[in-house]
Formats: structure tokens, C-alpha cells, sequence
């Protein structure tokens, strides 16, 4: 079965312009002695609104492999997929995110609630989890609780997996389980039984993402109790390594962390932790690389810093258009967004300060960034004139690109 490494990015890419640039920055950390595998990844509601379709990314990440020399393992990631949407990406993808986070809640048949619970009798009581100090405490009402929130929609994830297993064979792809695009966190204790689910349906998971405590804002550091996260992903590690053993279930099952770009203040606790207990981590970065190319163009000046001024003053006026569907995923402060006339009389130097993720900078506004996050509609808007300008500074972007990816996001990551 094709198997993911042990440490992996989610490199997505709108625009399918920067794949070179950003595996330069995973060969970087190859170099110093860390191996990461790409994974390019994009979602159907990207291609959607890019107007792009699976086959483009995988022509990039082939693309770039090639111009690069590459000799690892990269993959390419039909990221966010369901029952109704997966077939468009059977062919280019190897990597699947089957996201049933919208089957949450809904509850199964009594009689299958029933046998899931019979199915746990021998975890009911103090369950004891190796080095977690707290027993927790599972009781029937518990069990059908979980039974109720999550049967439904593991026993999709079953139908998209054998779906996809059917039409691409079951060994030539690697499978993630989704359910981070939700309001609530997943308990350690509620993981522990969605991967009984898992296993019953006999879904041979690499990688799983659970929704964490805390908010993880597009493009912007985390927001929440930082040790509280800590305490979290530390449990949920020690229950998949109990869990894989217990279930049968893949050897190498790690977590993934969605929208996991710039959480700059909890990498030193995922790194430590992973470290402490020698996991593995996949990590998706996709939309820091779109923000870096509104910075390259605003580097670069003249009408590629007009164009870059003229994606955030449209989407300041479509705001609640381009916000609504992530909602659940960034934290605008409107009265902190720059007015069209305070925007215009900005140079290279001071716009790229203020998207650029140094916490600390004075210049820096994370609202300005987060509403750019949502604004790659307004670039795919402008079609060819965008990606034209993208192609005329392609160096200037590119070294964005990378920088961004190793020294900011690898470097910290792996403490390279
Ligand atoms: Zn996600």
C-alpha cells in the first residue's frame, strides 16, 4: 500500500504557479536532515472558485518534481472530498481527505447505535490509556452519545473510502479521515472510539484530523490556551498509539492538523510532543502560499502592487460575500480593516509589512491578512491578468514562497 512519511505538508497552491518554489523549501529541510513529503492539495471549493481541476495540480506537483530533481515521495491530495464530489479526482489524486464532518449529529439506526455499543463492552469502566495519568470513565449513555454524534458519518467515510479503493484500487492511495470544519473539538476520549469506527469499516487511515480546542484562523497564528492544546494533542497522540494496537488499524496513523499554517505559538508544543513520543505529523499550509504571492507583488511594485491593492480593496467591499464560507475559520476585526484611500497611498515596503505574518512587526494586521486569505476569488476574477503578473515576477514571488515555508513554517516546525 502506498504509505505517507512519517512528516508531511499539505502544500496547497490556488494558482498552481509555485510548485517548484515550495518543494525548493521542503528539499531545503532535506538538506538539513529532515524529510518531509509533499503533498499538494487543494479542495473541490478551490477548484470551484479558481475554475481549476484536480488534473492541474497534479500537473504541477509532476512538474515541479521533474524541473527539481526530486527523487522523494510526494503526493497529491483531493483535499475535502465527498460521496458526491470524489469522482473528478479519482485519477490525478493519491491522497484523499474524506471530510464528513457534515454527517456529524446525525444519528444511525438503533440497531446499529445498539451494536456499536455491545461492540465496546470491553472498554466500559476505567479505561486506561498507557501513559495518559487519568483513567477516563465510559459508560453506556457515554458510548451511545459518541454512537449517536459519529456512527453516520464514519459509516460514510466508509462508503467514500471502498468508492474510491474500487475505482483505484485499494493500494495506491493514502486516506485521511476529516472532521476539523465543525464547531465542537473531538475529545481524546471521543477519537479513541470514532477509530473503533474507523477500523470496524475497515478504512486503513494514515492520517487523521480532529478539530482542536482553540481557533485555528486561516493565515494567522492560533487562538486559544496554548497549554490547553498542548494537553489535547498530547492525548490524542497516546490514544491513536493505543488505538492502532487495540483496532489493528495503520501503523503509521498520525494526525493532521487543518488550516495549519502560521500557529506559530503552538509548533514548539507540537514539536516537543511528536519529539517526546517519536510520531509523525501532517501538516496543511495551503493558504500561506497565496498570501505570499499578494506579498511578492506588492514587493515587486509598479502594476503588480496595484493589482495587489486593487485584490484587497474588492474584497473590502465583498467582504461578507468572500467571508461566509469560513465563517468557523477566521476572526475578522472590520474596524481594524484600512480604508481604499489609506491602502492607495501605501509603497511595496509598507503593504507587504502588513500582510506579512512577523509577529511583532508594528505594521503587521492580521485582519488585513485574514480578509486577503478569503480575497483569491478576486484574483481568479481577474483571470489572466493576474497569473501574467504572477509569471513576470516569478522570482520575486518564488523567493516569498520559500521563504516563507522553511524559514517560517519548517524551520520552527522541526527545529531545523
Ligand atoms: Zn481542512
Amino acid at each position: 500500500m502506498k504509505k505517507i512519511g512519517k512528516y508531511s505538508f499539505g502544500i496547497g497552491d490556488r494558482f498552481a504557479h509555485q510548485g517548484n518554489a515550495q518543494l525548493s523549501a521542503l528539499q531545503k529541510a532535506r538538506k538539513g536532515g529532515i524529510e518531509v513529503t509533499p503533498v499538494w492539495n487543494k479542495s473541490n471549493r478551490e477548484h470551484h472558485y479558481v475554475l481549476s481541476n484536480p488534473a492541474d495540480t497534479r500537473k504541477e506537483a509532476d512538474q515541479a518534481v521533474k524541473e527539481l530533481g526530486y527523487k522523494g515521495d510526494y503526493c497529491v491530495d483531493a483535499d475535502h472530498i465527498n460521496l458526491g464530489n470524489v469522482e473528478g479526482f479519482i485519477h490525478s489524486s493519491d491522497f484523499f481527505t474524506i471530510d464528513v464532518a457534515s454527517k456529524i449529529g446525525i444519528p444511525a439506526t438503533t440497531d446499529e447505535v445498539g451494536s456499536f455499543i455491545a461492540s465496546c463492552s470491553a472498554y466500559t469502566g476505567q479505561l486506561n490509556i498507557p501513559n495518559i495519568t487519568h483513567p477516563f470513565l465510559v459508560d453506556g449513555d457515554m458510548l451511545k452519545k459518541i454512537a449517536d454524534k459519529f456512527l453516520t458519518a464514519i459509516t460514510e467515510a466508509g462508503k467514500i473510502y471502498r468508492f474510491i479503493a474500487d475505482h483505484k484500487g485499494s493500494d495506491n492511495f493514502v486516506t485521511e479521515i476529516s472532521m476539523d470544519e465543525v464547531e465542537s473539538p473531538q475529545s481524546p476520549v471521543e477519537l479513541f472510539f470514532i477509530l473503533k469506527m474507523i477500523a470496524d469499516q475497515k478504512i486503513p487511515a494514515q492520517t487523521i484530523a480532529p478539530k482542536f480546542t482553540g481557533r485555528f484562523n486561516k493565515g494567522v497564528d492560533y487562538a486559544g490556551n496554548v497549554s490547553m492544546f498542548a494537553k489535547e494533542f498530547e492525548e490524542d497522540i497516546l490514544v491513536i498509539d493505543y488505538a492502532v494496537k487495540e483496532f489493528h488499524l495503520m501503523d503509521n496513523l498520525k494526525l493532521s492538523v487543518h488550516s495549519g499554517s502560521d500557529k506559530f505559538s503552538i509548533y514548539p508544543e507540537i514539536q516537543r510532543i511528536i519529539t517526546k513520543y517519536d510520531k509523525g505529523i501532517h501538516v496543511k499550509t495551503a493558504g500561506t502560499t497565496w498570501l505570499e504571492e499578494v506579498i511578492g507583488l506588492a514587493v515587486a511594485g509598479g502594476e503588480a502592487l496595484k493589482a495587489a491593492k486593487s485584490i484587497y480593496v474588492q474584497a473590502l467591499s465583498r467582504k461578507d460575500e468572500l467571508c461566509a464560507p469560513y465563517a468557523d475559520v477566521i476572526d475578522i476585526n472590520p474596524s481594524q480593516l484600512p480604508s481604499p484611500e489609506e491602502i492607495n497611498g501605501w509603497n511595496s515596503e509598507k503593504f507587504a509589512n502588513t500582510l506579512r505574518h512577523i509577529p511583532g512587526h508594528p505594521d503587521y494586521n492580521p485582519n488585513f491578512r485574514q480578509l486577503i486569505h478569503v480575497g483569491y476569488k478576486i484574483a481568479a476574477e481577474m483571470g489572466t491578468y493576474y497569473t501574467d503578473l504572477l509569471k513576470a515576477n516569478s522570482d520575486i514571488i518564488g523567493q516569498c514562497v520559500e521563504e516563507n515555508l522553511y524559514d517560517r513554517h519548517l524551520k520552527r516546525l522541526f527545529k531545523l
